[in-house]
């Protein structure tokens, strides 16, 4: 294939690029100095060595000797809450409206009304039969306000059944405006939904 074609279709798989896009950054690359492509090409390339995926939270971090990562390991982090969110940014937006204390768990993804898309359901269930074990008594569902939000939070209510006698399963708030991606709720907003938090 037309190494030009080839990278605008490898291109096109990034969410919420297209086609044309992708061929508008081969394009663009094209135009730009080499050291630029090969700094871009050594960053990609290095992701796989220096980004691990924590075994627990199955969050990705910066690489380090530890084993979990500093959510996960950190001792004075509040155990008896469990965080659920759909991806990484959505975790870094909860960190940074600063209020919550406790555990992670990254799903990895939403469920469609369509029955496309999966989440780490095998993971979920070990973590919280590891978090049982560990004085858990709260889950929070911290997933978008849209459709697909809510399906895959229905889900997980579904597969936390069997643990209600142990669990309080609670949503954010509303405050959250319908339709809203966690990742892009400002730090006010975040603080107002987790406090007002309800028991679903
Ligand atoms: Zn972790």
């Amino acid at each position: 294939m037309d190494k030009i074609d080839e990278l605008a279709q490898a291109l096109a798989r990034l969410p919420g690029i297209g086609p044309r896009q992708g061929k508008r950054f081969v394009f663009y690359l094209l135009a730009a100095p080499a050291h630029e492509r090969s700094k871009l090409a050594e960053l990609i390339a290095s992701l796989g060595k220096d980004v691990r995926q924590c075994p627990e939270c199955l969050r990705f971090y910066n690489g380090s000797t530890t084993l979990a990562c500093n959510y996960c390991s950190d001792t004075k982090r509040d155990d008896t809450q469990l965080m659920l969110v759909e991806k990484d940014q959505d975790l870094a937006a909860i960190e940074r409206a600063g209020t919550y204390r406790g555990r992670y768990f990254v799903l990895g993804g939403v469920l469609t009304l369509t029955g496309k898309g999966a989440i780490h359901e095998k993971e979920l269930l070990r973590m919280i039969e590891k978090r049982l074990k560990n004085n858990l008594k709260e889950v929070v569902l911290a997933l978008s306000a849209t459709s697909e939000g809510e399906h895959t939070a229905d889900h997980v209510r579904e597969l936390l059944a069997p643990y209600r006698d142990h669990i309080t399963l609670s949503v954010l708030g509303r405050g959250l405006a319908t339709g809203s991606e966690l990742e892009y709720s400002d730090a006010e907003t975040l603080r107002a939904a987790l406090t007002n938090r309800r028991e679903t």
